[in-house]
């Protein structure tokens, strides 16, 4: 038994278990089949210290999906608002019988700590900088479900790559599943280090013809993203994918997103609406992929 902290160091062949348990659950969700009982009146906690509403919705649905009670603790209308502790706090949902915590947090690494103070599987929903596994997992299986495989698929992660957990975690994942990345952006939002050996590039235009699948992102002003920029005004013109840079994609290519979007800066409407968009499948790809992360933490096969 144990959480998912991030996909750094996970192995083809799990990632594919993990895919393949996500596969069977969306068929099962698509066609409204009665839930799965893996979780069978076990607690599922979400604990969520930065605000969402894709992540922990889903993890909510995926977790009565599973047959599992769902505890939902919010921090500002909690003791947190009272100076307790988050070690305190976690120790407190272990007690009232959580059996595995979702957590999200502002801070890198809160998700191992959770795991470390309680004993109990955590599930990263987003931590800092660092990574969001379920979000790369869920863009994974929409890639497979699109294109068949994803194994020889060229992805630009487009924007402020420094800041996203969500590009650590595909870069932790895809080029395991035979993905090649290409990342994009102003130099100030392109990571400092890049132990994946990605290619990287300051433009996106001559890359873009290139691409069978266009990741845009959020610029993470939350976290400071606009301090390394000389100013925000030029940032759609160079990198934003407008309506005219979508008549240069190749012609099965597809535009992908996290969410949220923030429209007009990183796309337009082409791009977050158009048929090449696969972003609501995206969201409605992270139920049955949070139920086999969860299913996972139980470890039933
Ligand atoms: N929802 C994603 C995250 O929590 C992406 C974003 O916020 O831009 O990291």
């Amino acid at each position: 038994m144990g959480g998912l902290i991030g996909l750094r160091g996970v192995d083809r062949g799990h990632l594919d278990d993990l895919l393949d348990r996500g596969e069977v659950y969306a068929k099962q969700v698509a066609s409204r089949e009665p839930p799965s009982a893996e979780l069978d009146g076990r607690i599922v906690a979400t604990a969520f210290f930065e605000p969402s509403t894709r992540t922990r919705l889903s993890f909510e649905v995926a977790a009565t999906h599973v047959g599992a009670r769902v505890m939902t603790f919010t921090p500002e209308t909690s003791s947190t608002a009272k100076g307790e502790s988050l070690k305190d706090t976690m120790l407190t949902l272990a007690a009232i019988g959580a059996d595995v915590l979702v957590v999200r947090h502002g801070a890198r690494g809160v998700p191992a700590l959770a795991e470390h103070w309680t004993g109990l599987p955590v599930v990263n929903a987003g931590d800092g900088r660092g990574e969001h596994p379920t979000q790369a997992l869920a863009d994974a299986l929409t890639l497979r479900q699109h294109f068949g495989s994803v194994s020889g698929l060229r992805m630009g992660i487009v924007g402020d790559v420094r800041n996203s957990r969500v590009a650590r975690s595909l870069l932790w994942s895809l080029p395991t599943l035979g993905v090649e990345i290409v990342l994009v952006g102003p130099s100030p939002l392109l990571p400092e280090a890049n132990p994946w050996d990605a290619e990287v590039s300051t433009e996106l235009d001559p890359v873009l013809p290139g691409l069978d699948v266009v990741y845009m992102l959020r610029m993470q002003l939350e976290r400071g993203a606009a301090a390394g920029l000389p100013g925000l005004t030029g940032y759609p013109a160079r990198y934003g994918l407008d309506d005219e840079r979508m008549e240069r994609l190749a012609a099965d290519a597809v535009v992908m997103h996290p969410g949220p979007m923030n429209r007009g800066v990183e796309l337009g409407q082409r791009a977050a609406d158009g048929p090449r968009s696969l972003i609501l499948d995206q969201v409605r790809n992270g139920v049955p992929m949070r139920m086999a992360v969860l299913a996972d933490c139980m470890g039933h096969e």
